[in-house]
Parts: C-alpha cells; structure tokens; sequence
C-alpha cells in the first residue's frame, strides 16, 4: 500500500516564504547551481543563503555537488536537487478514464499507465485512483511516494475542491480529502491546464523563460499563462475560455454556431467530425494525421485550414499577451507535425516585423503531459511545505 508513513497526511509544516519557495524552484529548475548564482538571483549575501538553504540539506531535498573554485579562489559547493528523494503520483481524470504517472522530484515519469472509469460516480473514480496510485507505487518502485496531485478539467477551489467538472458532471467534490483517505497520501487537485502549466514552468522546455504561453490540443483547447514567472490562475481559470476562439471567418460553425471557432478547427473531435464529412466515412483522429501525412488532398484541404487557425491563435497569444515564446502541448498534439509549416508561415504573417520572433516548444509527450502536469502540482506542494517522507 502506497504511503506507509504513520503521520497524517494533510501534516504539514508551515508554509515557506516566497524567498525560500523561489529557492526551492531555482536548485529544482537549475540545478547543480552555484551559490554565486543563486545569491545573485534571489539578491541574498551568502550568510543568508546558507541560512535559506539549511532546511532543505536537512531534509534531504538538496544535496551539494562536487566543490567549484569561483574568482576567489575560495572552493563554493553548488546546490543541486536530489531527484530521487521521493515519488510522486500525478493522474489525470478525464470523463473516461484516469491516466497516471509516478515520477522523480523534477517530474521525470518512471512508470505510466491508464485505466477506464466505470462511471461519473465519485465513490467509484476515487477507487480507480487509489488503484492507479498503487500499481504505479508498484511498477517503478524507489523513495517512498511523497503525494499525489490530481488534475481535471474544471474549476478547483485551493487545491482541494472540485467546484465545477462538466465531463464527470461534478459539482462541489471534496476531491483531495477523498483521496487523501483512500491513498493514505497527501494529495493536491488541480484545473488540468494549469497544472500542466505548472509542470512547463518548472520542468519544461520554456523553464528559463519568466513568461510564456502554453496551448494544448486534443479533446479540447486549452491555454495557460505563466508572466513574470507566475503561472496566471483567476476565477474563470477552468472555463476554458480559450476553447471558442474565433479564427476562421469563412469555417465552418461549431456546435454553438460559431464560424471557424477553435473548438472545431483545432480539437480532435472537431478536425475528426470534418474529415468524416469531407471523406463520406468515419475516421479516427490518427488516421487524420496519417492522411494528412500521405498528402490525401480532401484531408490536407482541412489540416491546412488547422493550421491557418492554429498560427492564428499563436500570433493573437503573442501579441495580445506580450509573450515571445509558446509550448504546444496536449494529447492531440501530433496535429503538429502535420500542420507545423502552415502554423508557423501564419503565425509570422500575424507578426509585425520587428517584433520578436515566437519560439515555439513542442512537448510531443502526448497524455502523458497532462498526467505529468499532475503530478508537478505535488511536486511544488511537498518542497514548498518541506513535506517529504522520512524526512
Ligand atoms: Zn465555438
């Protein structure tokens, strides 16, 4: 059984303050970094950096690399994390099924696996959860798992209530207490996006930027934002608002009768529902990539008109967010290789000239990226309470 340790999960020690929390983050996001470095970015003399960093060298959390000689000629250790002190488990839960990773401190997934749900009942995907935790527990075994964070579409109140989940039909779930009974571990819950959010400003491509966006396509489309190093969550964060974004005059009309709105032109279910049509016979969404692949003209006619709508929605991100780089994320995203050069020729045609070229990540990992996003929102939740088992 996951979570062996007596104490009660919702333990916890008081919260960090910001500096100590932007310490944590920079050794987990740059590590081996040297103390000169760290001084320099969170403007601390070295005194106050030893004393910052004590509790975490106690805990286990860091470790100090291989001495360095800096000008000085004084030997400085720099302070790396210590991947492996605990396992996290970050899952998924869409309306059919919990998809699950366990994984290290900085959110490399060990072991992966997904499993259908019974239903919407929330008694009956607690269940499936805990049985997902375990068998992850099981199939990369190592450091004791430190919490699990869960992630849906929706609204989540403070990293505990599901207020608003319209693909289980939730409203109102106490969603980490249920888990946190039924695992033994201490758990967070998160908007799907935003925790995937949160997992590309620690531990993904676009980690050494302060501010970026983040897009994901597949069932729907998502979009996150992370400025001056903050990943942006609001009230309406869960809405989806960036799922009927107008970008086609001329495509065709949504199921709420909007003209070329994203929901169609990117999700999908949305590119699926076009080829159906235009081919006079039902396909699955790889085989829309596989035909698109093979140049089948009736398909290219509709992933062109994707990617037209995708470069679209980069360049409005760009310019109306003030951001110069992008991930592409989300289990749909090998629409990417298919659609990528027609993207890009329109995201640059939305460009003004002088304005910085988008960079453009694309995190190919599919599912796993949400579930992974999960378990992130853990990650941060245990090193900015100091909560590691055995500890
Ligand atoms: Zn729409």
């Amino acid at each position: 059984m996951p979570g062996s340790s007596t104490d009660s999960p919702a333990a916890t020690s008081p919260p960090l303050g910001t500096t100590s929390r932007e310490l944590a983050r920079l050794v987990l996001v740059h590590g081996p970094i040297s103390r000169a470095d760290l001084g320099r970015r969170l403007d601390l003399s070295p005194a106050s950096l030893t004393r910052l960093s004590k509790p975490f060298l106690e805990r286990g959390l860091f470790v100090e690399s291989a001495a360095e000689h800096g000008l000085t000629g004084r030997p400085t250790r720099p302070l790396d994390a210590r991947v492996d002190a605990a396992r996290f488990a970050g899952l998924k839960i869409t309306g059919d099924a919990v998809s699950g990773v366990v994984t290290d401190l900085r959110a490399t997934p060990l072991a992966s696996l997904e499993r259908e749900l019974p239903g919407h009942g929330v008694d009956a995907v607690v269940r499936v959860v805990a049985d997902v935790v375990a068998e992850l527990d099981a199939a990369a075994p190592g450091a004791p798992l430190a919490g699990l964070g869960a992630s849906v579409g929706g609204n989540v109140d403070a990293g505990r209530v599901v207020t608003r989940a319209p693909f289980l039909e939730w409203r109102h779930v106490p969603l980490a207490d249920l888990l946190e009974s039924a695992t033994g571990l201490p758990a967070t819950v998160e908007n799907d996006v935003t925790a995937l959010t949160t997992a590309e400003h620690w531990f993904g491509p676009a980690r050494d930027v302060s501010s970026f966006a983040v897009v994901t396509v597949g069932a729907g489309v998502g979009y996150g934002l992370v400025v001056n190093d903050r990943v942006v969550v609001t009230a309406d964060t869960g809405l989806g608002l960036g799922g009927h974004l107008p970008l086609d005059d001329e495509g065709p009309r949504c199921s709420e009768g909007h003209p070329g709105c994203s929901s169609l032109m990117l999700t999908a279910p949305g590119l699926v529902a076009q080829v159906t049509r235009a081919l006079g016979h039902a396909v699955t969404y790889d085989e829309v990539l596989r035909l698109a692949a093979a140049r089948q003209p009736e398909v290219v006619a509709v992933t062109d008109s994707a990617g037209q709508a995708l470069g679209r929605m980069l360049g409005l991100i760009a310019n109306l967010a003030l951001v110069d780089t992008i991930v592409l994320s989300g289990e749909g995203v090998g629409l990417w290789e298919v659609v990528g050069e027609v993207a890009r020729a329109q995201l640059g045609a939305e460009r003004d000239p002088e304005a910085t070229p988008v960079t453009l990540h694309v995190d190919d990992s599919g599912f796993v990226a949400w579930a992974r996003g999960a378990a992130a929102t853990a990650i941060q939740s245990a090193v900015y309470t100091l909560r590691l088992p055995g500890a």
